[in-house]
């Protein structure tokens, strides 16, 4: 097992060493230390098959929330380490949102087969109720809103539940807040109010590349998109006439904005050197691949809107409406991205640092 640093990215340890020194567990401690941890709680249920962990990073801002992902592990390790590393990300995205909540994780590990999906998600519900609300439970990869109701049979500290107003979908809550993300972006950099004629390059036009596009194609921008899906394509074609170019062209295209929305690291340093465009703003999770790499597009000049910010519309929407349920509130602090954007901005060309520092210290601040 690999122990990854604060961004996720990979801290090598020497392997005979860990062998002989340290079992998958110390060296889980001690990734959890270095993430400021937290509390881990783990639940079995051989009954449903439930093997379930909630890592709660962080409760300084308020009760932890943070999306239920049901998918396969290979092993316990990747599923806790992954709970570890997508909980600690949660902390961040809460704390530079301005949410009172702090971040968390619940990783389910899918068994072979779920034999009562009704009895399974009731058993998790159970699990979550026993937190006392330390951790708020949400929909992510695996899960669905009905399978929030089944939870919320057992518990009150639940959301993304049909009828609570937040929606199953979380993506074009996620596209609105790139978008706003790209506006403060062009404003900065090019000092521009509209969009009326930007050149966005898109990788992965998937859900929320998809509404990303729609929205910047009434907005008047120009599109080039790439996506390893047809249809997706096509779709893109078809309604925003936009330009297609292979997966791997995107990185050379001469745009004004670069905008991730399919796989993180994609921000490596030989990616980084191909840019041709003034910003990237995008939705995409963990886009540098390295958290130092944030200072060679700063070198570059170019403005980087670091991915914790850019890509919270999801989490505020259903943290405003498990809090308010006030859809319209969600929607303005979706949209404040746009000003803690520009702070960020700011802050960099003052302090001649790169934008994802500065919005790491901010976020390392709000969670002391
Ligand atoms: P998605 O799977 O719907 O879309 C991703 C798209 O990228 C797909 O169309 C896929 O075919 C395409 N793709 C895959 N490999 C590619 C490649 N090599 N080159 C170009 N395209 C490629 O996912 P999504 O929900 O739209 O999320 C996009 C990104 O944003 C992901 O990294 C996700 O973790 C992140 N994110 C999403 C949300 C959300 O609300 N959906 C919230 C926060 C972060």
């Amino acid at each position: 097992m690999q122990v990854l640093d604060r961004a996720g990215t990979g801290v090598s340890m020497s392997p005979s060493k860990a062998k002989r020194h340290h079992t998958s567990l110390d060296r889980l401690f001690r990734y959890a230390e270095l993430l400021n941890y937290g509390d881990v709680h783990i639940k079995f249920d051989p009954a449903t098959g439930l093997r379930a962990i909630v890592a709660i990073n962080n409760l300084k801002r308020g009760p932890a929330i943070g999306g239920c992902r049901v998918i396969h592990y290979r092993s316990a390790d990747d599923a806790l380490e992954d709970a570890l590393r997508l909980a600690y990300m949660m902390s961040y995205k809460a704390a530079i949102n301005n949410l009172n909540h702090g971040g968390a994780k619940a990783v389910l590990m899918m068994p072979k087969v779920i034999k009562n999906r009704e009895a399974y998600f009731e058993a998790f519900g159970n699990f979550v109720d026993e937190l006392g609300g330390r951790y708020i439970t949400a929909m992510d990869s695996g899960t669905s809103t009905s399978d929030m109701d089944i939870i919320a049979r057992r518990t009150p500290y639940v959301t993304c539940t049909t009828g609570s107003g937040s929606g199953g979908d979380p993506s074009p809550h996620t596209a609105f807040g790139v978008y706003r993300a790209l506006e403060s972006a062009v404003k900065f950099k090019l000092g521009r109010d509209d969009l009326e004629g930007l050149h966005v390059a898109i990788q992965g036009v998937g859900h929320v590349g998809y509404f990303l596009a729609k929205a910047l194609h009434e907005a008047g921008a120009k599109l080039t998109v790439c996506d390893v899906n047809e249809k997706s394509l096509q779709r893109c074609v078809e309604e925003f006439g936009a330009a297609v170019v292979a997966p791997d062209s995107i990185y050379d295209i001469e745009a004004d904005v670069f905008s991730p929305c399919a796989l993180g690291a994609i921000l490596n340093l030989t990616n980084i050197k191909r840019l041709k465009v003034s910003a990237v703003v995008g939705s995409a999770n963990n886009q540098l691949a390295h958290h130092h790499y944030g200072a060679a597009l700063h070198e570059r000049g170019i403005l980087y809107a670091p991915d914790f910010l850019v890509n919270a519309g999801g989490l505020i929407q259903v943290a405003v409406i498990y809090d308010h349920a006030d859809e319209k509130k969600a929607h303005e602090q979706i949209g404040n991205i746009y000003h803690t954007a520009m702070t960020i901005f700011e802050t960099s060309k003052a302090e001649n640092r790169a934008t994802s520092e500065i919005a790491e210290s901010m976020a390392v601040k709000l969670l002391r």
